[in-house]
């Protein structure tokens, strides 16, 4: 074929009128040969290895047990139905295709934020070395999002797989605050828009071909364009979603309300067990939101196509102090692994007392947001450390109850240590001779500079100009100081050598 483009020069408006014309002439035409075929009747890539994954669901329960606090019947579900679909998928294609209407395992979880449903599916992704994106649905509109629409989920994905279309049609797409997509219930009758969202969606979550360049990504097309001028074609991919698994979340606020009602209408046994907890609100959501149906689902605003594409539900559960103390307590806790991390980056190490741990979960579950309150709890006490050691020369410090009821104190207190520490070891290096500073004389320096608003080391340089001198003189290499010697240290060291020459005499 001719290209056209050529003749006209590169004007971007005819161009993309251009392009538009020769994609559409491409897409009926689909034996052409620059789309390559896979099992899915789908142009992808050139030939990648063959999927293969034999993962058990109690050995990825048990990787995530390590990790995830709680959450006991979501780790069961999830491991169990992930495991399954990524089995399922070894399965010849003619075994698959015997069945009509292939129901994925899909997963839809439900539970307050910041109680491992990211993390979870962070972490099953990591475990089984498949891609994954998080998408967030309030981002979505009928018309694509902001600057995209829900396909970018699926080119983000092949983005993740470092452009391996085969891997990106395996991978797990996750999107989160689902719940706001829920068509409202409101007087104005159904919300257009967001079911168009959930329309947009289902076809995702059903079949379908992405093309892997979106039409509304400008340097994409122009890249086709210049393409198309030198090989007189432009090379469609596709990505399909057929195998993709996704899970959704959202914290479904108001959900309890409707499953309530039901169970009320249905089932008298229930109502008197509901109320033997109303003590506990949040336990009497949790038990409500245990019993949850698709009904219920419909009933809060989804549309029956789009909550028959998610057969598995797994509900979390709120984390209490005692959770929260455990997730810091576990040693492969990424909130303290990250803390010690920023601290190791300038060379210093850092200890937790588990005191310190009970407090910082304490103050985290005040927030109300589940665990991403430790992380904000430990930042307000560790900013100023983060910002002030890095400065001083220090290797390690420990964080402990005193340094999270009064950090401004802790602090100082490490500032001052340092600072005296310094002294020492530059009065060394100047006069071959070592300082030994009593518990008590340290203390009386600390309170004579803190004072005076200086250093402690300053406050030595000064007290101590004359010692490396007259310990000299004495003939000293080493010299206890103790409080006495703070309070008048002039003095101390003429005390010093008068007693050295009457002793000489
Ligand atoms: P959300 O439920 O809102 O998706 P996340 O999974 O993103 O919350 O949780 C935020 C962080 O809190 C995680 O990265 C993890 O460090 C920690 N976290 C949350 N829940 C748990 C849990 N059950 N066990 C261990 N860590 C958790």
């Amino acid at each position: 074929m001719q290209p056209r483009a050529e003749k006209m020069g590169l004007d971007p408006e005819k161009l993309r009128e251009l392009l538009a014309q020769q994609l559409e002439e491409q897409r009926q035409s689909p034996t052409q040969p620059e789309a390559s075929s896979t099992q899915g009747g789908t142009a992808t890539t050139t030939e990648t290895e063959a999927f293969h994954f034999d993962l058990k669901p109690e050995e990825l329960e048990a990787y995530l047990d390590q990790y995830v606090i709680r959450q006991r019947e979501a780790k069961a579900i999830l491991s169990t139905k992930i495991c399954t679909h990524f089995n399922r998928l070894n399965l010849p294609p003619e075994e698959e295709g015997e069945i009509v209407g292939n129901i994925k395992n899909n997963v839809l979880m439900i539970g307050p934020t910041g109680v491992g449903k990211t993390y979870l599916i962070r972490l099953i992704a990591r475990k089984l070395g498949v891609p994954f994106v998080k998408g967030d649905a309030t981002k979505f509109s009928e018309t694509g999002y902001v600057g995209g629409d829900v396909e970018d989920l699926v080119r983000e994905l092949v983005r993740d797989a470092d452009g391996d279309i085969e891997r990106a049609q395996h991978g797990i797409i996750y999107i989160d605050e689902i719940d706001k997509i829920a068509s409202s219930r409101g007087e104005h009758g159904p919300d257009v828009s967001r079911s168009g969202v959930q329309r947009n969606l289902l076809k995702l979550m059903e079949e379908t071909d992405v093309d892997l360049k979106a039409p509304h990504d400008i340097a994409s097309q122009m890249e086709s364009v210049m393409q198309m001028q030198q090989t007189g074609k432009v090379e469609r991919q596709k990505v399909n979603t057929r195998d993709i698994l996704y899970i959704v979340s959202g914290a479904f606020s108001g959900l309890d309300e409707i499953i309530g009602r039901r169970l009320n209408k249905n089932s008298m046994g229930f109502q008197a067990n509901a109320a033997a907890t109303s003590n506990n609100e949040q336990i009497e959501e949790e038990e409500l939101l245990a019993h949850v149906r698709a009904a219920d689902l419909i009933e809060y605003g989804f549309e029956s196509e789009f909550i028959g594409r998610l057969p598995v539900i797994a509900v979390l559960h709120g984390l209490s102090v005692a959770d929260l103390c455990e997730i810091l307590q576990n040693p492969k806790s990424d909130v303290i692994l990250s803390k010690k991390r920023d601290f190791r980056a300038y060379g210093i190490g850092v200890d937790f007392t588990d005191e310190a741990l009970s407090l910082f979960a304490e103050r985290a579950y005040e927030e109300h947001i589940g665990a991403r309150g430790l992380v904000s709890a430990i930042e307000k006490v560790l900013l100023n450390y983060e910002k002030k050691l890095p400065s001083i020369d220090i290797e390690h410090f420990t964080v402990d109850a005193d340094t999270v009821l009064n950090p401004a104190a802790g602090l100082a207190h490490l500032l001052q240590d340092t600072s005296l520490r310094n002294f020492l070891e530059a009065f060394k290096l100047e006069h071959d001779i070592i300082l030994h500073v009593t518990p008590d004389a340290v203390e009386r320096i600390e309170a004579v500079a803190s004072e005076r608003d200086i250093t402690p080391r300053e406050l030595c340089e000064e007290m101590f100009s004359d010692y490396g001198h007259g310990l000299k003189l004495a003939g000293l290499h080493e010299f206890r100081i103790g409080p006495e010697i703070i309070n008048d240290s002039q003095e101390a060291l003429n005390a010093l050598i008068k007693s050295y020459y009457n002793q000489r005499e």
